[in-house]
């Protein structure tokens, strides 16, 4: 385990703002705080802090700081000057041991009832507290989100965890009935929803979940852009969870989400695998840039588009299996929180694959190909995908 010595290095004086805030150390750190030989120590997070305190002092200013005291009053009690308290106060912020002075601010959005709610969010998002991000901003930024579900069939599963962790309004797209072979994994479904739209029981189910926030449900195939282009300019954010039609149907979602600018996250099943691939759009590489990529590298992968281009598609082993669908959808879950909450970094690259024999993560980058019919340098202002055989002609 990595330990590190704090230096002190901040020595700008403080502004009217800062000066007037009420300081106090995490609670949970006040509890695992220790001083012995002339050393204070503290459990964080990411491993042991030490601080070298020959006097005693550090570890009595550190008492202090209990959310009661202005730096001024800090400073009389202490016998330390402004100057110092400031720089300890900076040192102490930047290893995140401090609780957001001003958080109240973003508190007043939530009511008792989601204060309570939320109580194991706050204890968590408290660990990414800097000076001006609370984990009430972490929290309203989820309350103020809205994250389209394409797809409710696996995508129930992230839209219950959406709708569990708070996000503040949620739009769900399918066209399906739910049947007794959905059960096996889409565990927001029953045997009382078998023969029902997928639609009315999902959003009946989320409500059950979540009165708080907005679900909104639409009964809609996704045989292009057209569509879905209204509830992709509607969020800020969108899960791709379909797979059908085969191939075009994510390319559908792709087109849409490149037209109106939006990061998309598609989930998705392979033989022995399970994917997440992170869109930005003009950024990264897309659904089509992926399937350029993986039609030159991959016979498999031009054998099934050829297959559906010939309609002579041959099934392969669907893996869709609980414990699957709950490895990908909480990898997924996951990443959408920290789109959202800013919390703390997304995978390092724009693919991940999830071995589901292993469980193991590797992360490939999808670069964004300038030949790409969707987002290459001469896509501009194409409303629908090219066709499968023009995207295989244009390698
Ligand atoms: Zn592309």
């Amino acid at each position: 385990m990595v330990k590190r010595k704090v230096v002190q290095k901040y020595t700008a004086s403080s502004s009217n703002k800062e000066a007037n805030m009420n300081y106090k150390l995490m609670d949970h750190y006040r509890r695992v705080m220790t001083y012995k030989q002339n050393t204070v120590r503290i459990q964080a997070e990411y491993g042991p802090i030490e601080i070298p305190d020959s006097d005693g002092k550090v570890y009595s200013f550190l008492l202090l700081l209990d959310g009661s005291k202005r730096i001024e009053e800090l400073s009389e009690i202490s016998a330390v000057s402004v100057a110092e308290i400031e720089s300890g106060i900076r040192m102490l912020q930047k290893y995140r041991l401090l609780e957001c002075p001003d958080a109240d601010k973003d508190k007043a959005v939530f009511s008792e009832r989601e204060l309570l709610r939320y109580k194991n969010n706050w204890s968590y998002s408290s660990l990414y507290e800097t000076a001006s991000e609370s984990r009430y901003t972490f929290q309203s930024r989820l309350k103020s989100a809205t994250v389209a579900v394409i797809g409710l069939g696996g995508g129930t599963v992230i839209a219950a965890w959406l709708a569990s962790m708070g996000v503040g309004r949620i739009i769900g797209i399918d066209y399906d009935i739910v049947e007794l072979g959905n059960l096996n994994r889409q565990m927001l479904y029953t045997e009382a929803d078998v023969g029902r739209l997928k639609t009315d029981a999902a959003k009946e189910r989320l409500e059950l979940i979540n009165s708080d926030i907005v679900i909104e449900t639409i009964h809609q195939k996704v045989t292009s852009t057209e569509p879905i282009i209204h509830i992709v300019r509607e969020a800020d954010v969108l899960v791709g969870a379909i797979d059908w039609p085969l191939i075009n149907g994510p390319r559908y979602v792709n087109a849409a989400c490149l037209r109106e600018n939006k990061p998309l996250f598609f989930a998705g099943l392979r033989h022995g695998s399970a994917f997440i691939h992170r869109i930005l759009p003009f950024q990264s590489g897309c659904t089509d840039c992926l399937w350029l990529y993986s039609t030159r590298s991959s016979e498999s992968a031009l054998s099934f588009v050829n297959e559906l281009i010939n309609e002579a598609h041959v099934p392969r082993i669907n893996p869709a299996f609980a414990p699957n669908i709950a490895l990908l959808i909480s990898l997924v879950g996951s990443e959408i929180a920290k789109w959202i909450t800013k919390i703390s970094p997304l995978f390092p690259n724009s693919y991940t694959r999830i071995g589901l024999h292993d469980s193991g993560l590797s992360h490939h980058e999808v670069p964004r190909l300038s030949e790409c019919p969707s987002c290459g340098r001469l896509a501009g202002g194409l409303k629908e995908p090219i066709d499968l055989q023009a995207l295989l002609d244009s390698r």
